[in-house]
């Protein structure tokens, strides 16, 4: 039976109104946006949002100044190669340019890389739960999921995960640290691991907090892609370099990866403003990574408050931290909503939460802790 005409596909039959379309996209979940702190209005409670994993510091001046003056030529087109972003990227990271591939948000370039590698019939392998786009655009692509569940400890599975490779693996995203739960994999681990994976599957470290990283046994999957050609790294300008809202991400690999990625990017997909505020915030790179600081010392803040109100906690190396609430789950994101902190449920598992201002921050701890005398 062909994709097109799947019983129950979103098109109908020959005979149907509209056009047909892939039955495929009725199996795929949709991507749940982190939901948007309510405006303040006249008189009401400032509302944090903590529900989408973004840097709660506003632009550089400098990085505005740079979009501003490259928004006075938004009527051309982008450079499409990202020649002045794959330059700085190249010499920041010791990389030949060949091996870079820019991308409209990291996500952006995780589609890019399954559709150079993935089709009906193949198999990607990821931790369960991770990322959720994971399963999104791999459903996109044809191929076929294999979750992995985390360990009990919240972390990746490792040794479960070389297990689940098949002749049919073409993919492995290893999320360090993951999203939601912000564990990570160390070095010894993950070299094993990787001894374990055949040359020909790609296995794609998505580091999309690796800046907030402090646990030195955590590898920079930088150095792993050099030793091993079928490693690629994702990296983003949307968290630590505060650019989510402009759209850029890259990756790092090997030939002919990075060049299959350039194939399957979108044409003129980063944006000129994005990729001039990329150059810019690498070159003030030492001010945004002090910003880093000053969040991981409320990680640490925040993550010592709920241990010590006596909730377990995993440890995490992220921007965020996650609680397994089971069932409570969906009355915990209410109460901190009702007292103006957004965060990010995930029903009948667990809420993540951004660690934002020290005021937002504040009121998540207050909420945790009434909600645990309440509720435990
Ligand atoms: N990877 C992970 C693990 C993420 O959490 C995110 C953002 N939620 C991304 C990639 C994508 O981020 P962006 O597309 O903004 O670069």
């Amino acid at each position: 039976m062909s994709e097109t005409s799947g019983a129950g596909g979103t098109g109908g039959g020959a005979s149907g109104a509209g056009p047909r379309l892939r039955a495929v996209l009725d199996t795929i979940p949709t991507y749940k946006p982190g939901k948007p702190a309510a405006s303040a209005g006249a008189g009401g409670p400032v509302a944090y949002k903590l529900s989408s994993n973004e840097n709660p510091y506003p632009p550089l001046p400098g990085v505005m100044d740079t979009v501003l003056a490259a928004a006075g030529a938004f009527n051309r087109y982008p450079d499409m190669a990202c020649t002045g972003l794959m330059a700085e990227i190249s010499e920041r990271f010791g990389v030949p340019m060949s091996h870079l591939a820019t991308g409209t948000g990291s996500v952006g370039v995780a589609q890019q890389l399954l559709q150079a590698t993935s089709g009906p019939g193949d198999e990607v392998i990821y931790a369960w739960r991770s990322f959720e786009a994971y399963p999104i655009i791999t459903r996109i692509s044809g191929a076929t999921s294999v979750q992995v569940p985390l360990t009990s400890g919240e972390v990746h599975d490792l040794d479960a995960m070389a297990d689940a490779i098949t002749d049919r693996t073409r993919l492995i995203f290893v999320c360090n640290p993951n999203n939601p739960t912000g564990t990570v994999v160390r070095r010894a681990e993950l070299e094993r691991f990787l001894d374990r994976v055949p040359s020909d599957v790609l296995v794609v470290l998505d580091e999309a907090y690796r800046e907030f990283i402090r646990d030195a046994e955590v590898p920079d999957g930088v150095e792993i892609y050099r030793e091993r050609p079928n490693v690629a790294v994702l990296r983003t300008f949307s968290k630590a370099y505060g650019l989510a809202g402009l759209r850029v991400g890259f990756a790092i690999a090997h030939e002919p990866v990075a060049a299959a990625l350039r194939k399957t990017a979108v044409p003129f997909g980063v944006t000129q403003l994005a990729q001039d505020a990329a150059v810019a915030s690498l070159r003030a790179e030492d001010e945004l990574l002090g910003r880093v600081g000053s969040l991981v010392c409320e990680r640490t803040r925040v993550y010592e408050g709920l241990v010590a109100q006596g909730w377990t906690v995993p440890e995490t190396q992220a921007n965020f931290v996650w609680l397994r609430l089971g069932e409570s789950t969906v009355s915990f994101a209410a109460a901190c909503e009702e007292a103006g902190v957004v965060v990010r449920p995930f029903p009948g598992e667990g809420v993540r939460v951004t660690i934002g201002e020290t005021e937002g921050n504040d009121i998540f701890l207050r909420v945790a802790e009434s909600f645990r005398k309440e509720r435990f």
